[in-house]
């Protein structure tokens, strides 16, 4: 498993690594996306170390429920709130994750089809 001193998102969240950051509480900081996949593509992750959404809920669900909280803040500011968006937590290889710090895509701004890819 990747380390925290390893962790990319650890990096954004001790200002290690340079990130666009739309949202912050004590808890939880959300930024845009590198690789956005959609006019509105912003990830909301927790601020301590947990490696997926399942770890996540499992070790801490108070601090889960604030990502949900966060990411629906996140889709309100970003204006996507009404029309629609996509929250998506991809968990496990299987699943396309890639960095291994749970976090939530919020995807808004366009047509979404379902089921996804
Ligand atoms: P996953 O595939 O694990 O669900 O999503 C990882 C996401 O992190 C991808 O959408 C990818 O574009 C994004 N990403 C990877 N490296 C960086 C980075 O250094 N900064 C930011 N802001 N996003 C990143
Ligand atoms: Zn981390």
């Amino acid at each position: 498993m990747v380390s925290e001193a390893d962790c990319l998102f650890c990096g954004i969240v001790a200002g290690r690594i340079p990130a666009e950051i739309v949202h912050e509480t004590e808890r939880t900081l959300a930024f845009r996306d590198v690789n956005p996949q959609a006019p509105t593509h912003v990830l909301v992750i927790p601020k301590d170390h947990h490696p997926t959404a399942a770890a996540l809920a499992a070790a801490d669900h108070g601090l889960a429920d604030e990502v949900l909280r966060a990411a629906h803040a996140v889709a309100e500011q970003e204006g996507v709130a009404d029309s629609g968006y996509r929250l998506v937590f991809n968990t496990g290889p299987g699943a396309g994750q890639t960095v291994f710090h749970v976090h939530g895509h919020v995807l808004g701004g366009r047509d979404l089809t379902w089921p996804p890819g």
